[in-house]
């Protein structure tokens, strides 16, 4: 039986309006990017034309931030593909920022400065970019159990590109680009979005996999401006009818008081809206919130009083890669999460792939 949040007509949530876009000279010699121009335009933004290729001006306050996007000609450094394991071969950025104010958004302690949307004009070169790292990777390519999916390149690391796509473009070229690439190569992003209708007849040729960024009830009061989770689950609906593979981020998963019971929900909707969807190819990516001292401070800054817990003295110490230390949640409760969590997945969704828990 599908929920009546399920069932319910569709409301798409109201795509975002940048009140200011700021676009740099050599952006603006792009077609890419004068494009993204006259679409923020059209909804009524201030187009600001800046003189010099160097963002000046920007604003200092959360809010102005947030409702400004600058477009920008992505340096060579920014367009060169990096590794992120567990996810993907490679990563690439089509943009950074995101409108939606998510509590708990990864993106604060990894971008520096306010956090403007920052969409790249110079597509075409950021595309070029990727056929020579085809076969090279140290995800799928090397790893038996997901080689199925060739070498995968993740586009979602630091946006939420269907989020802002109604303005950029990027990603109806970008699936078209791998959709005409003759190769054992896949596309990736993740989304909280759900204006998927544009995606839907692009010629993708089973190269790209949508995942959809899913929580559990209770943790909506957590995600500011993003479309509702009832939306996002429509959208993956559409999404696997229209032939994409498809996936479901669970993230982050949160120590709610009522968490096994919570999450088991969620994978009975996630179940019930892909009801009677043919041959889906479907996986699960399973992320626990985790937090550092760096992205805390600047969470607690732009979301104070958001009330999700970001305490040290409730969390497990672990260095990461880098030498720096983040908060994850005590071995014992991950192992539960773990278990529990997985075991929800099997009995709602036997046909999905779980690529990994962390
Ligand atoms: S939708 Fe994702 S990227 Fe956007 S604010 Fe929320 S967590 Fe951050």
């Amino acid at each position: 039986m599908l929920s009546e949040a399920l069932t319910a007509p569709a409301r798409l949530h109201p795509p975002w309006k940048p009140k200011r876009l700021l676009i740099t000279p050599s952006a603006l010699s792009w077609p890419h990017g004068a494009a993204m121009a006259g679409r923020a335009a059209a909804l009524g933004a201030e187009v600001v034309r800046l003189k010099a290729d160097r963002l000046a001006g920007l604003p200092d306050t959360y809010r102005d931030a947030k409702s400004t996007m600058a477009v920008v000609v992505a340096s060579p450094s920014r367009r060169k593909p990096q590794p992120i394991p567990p996810s993907a071969d490679w990563s690439f950025d089509l943009a950074e920022g995101c409108p939606a104010h998510c509590a708990y958004c990864y993106l604060a302690g990894s971008l520096a400065g306010p956090p403007i949307i920052r969409a790249y004009a110079n597509l075409p070169e950021i595309l070029d970019a990727l056929p020579p790292l085809l076969g090279q990777g140290q995800v799928t390519s090397r790893n038996a159990a997901r080689a199925a999916e060739g070498t995968t390149f993740e586009a979602s690391c630091y946006t939420d590109p269907l989020g802002i796509e109604h303005i950029t473009g990027s990603l109806a070229e970008t699936i078209q680009f791998f959709g005409a690439w003759d190769a054992e190569a896949q596309l990736r992003f993740t989304t909280k979005y759900d204006a998927i209708e544009p995606l839907l007849d692009l010629p993708s040729n089973g190269r790209t996999r949508i995942r959809f960024s899913v929580n559990a009830r209770g943790t909506e009061r957590f995600e500011g401006g993003a479309p509702r989770v009832p939306n996002r689950l429509r959208a993956m609906r559409e999404a696997a009818m229209a032939g994409y593979r498809i996936g479901l981020t669970i993230a982050p998963i949160l120590n709610l008081p009522d968490w096994p019971s919570a999450y088991d929900a969620l994978l009975a909707d996630c179940a019930a809206a892909l009801r009677d969807t043919p041959e889906i190819d479907l996986t699960v990516e399973l992320i626990t919130h985790r937090f550092t001292e760096g992205s805390r401070e600047v969470l607690q800054g732009w979301h104070p009083g958001s009330g999700l817990e970001m305490d040290p003295a409730q969390r497990s110490r672990k260095l990461t890669k880098f030498g720096s230390a983040k908060y994850v949640f005590p071995k014992a409760l991950m192992a539960e999460l773990r278990a529990r969590l997985e075991e929800s997945v099997a009995r709602h969704l036997p046909q999905a792939r779980v690529l990994y828990f962390t």
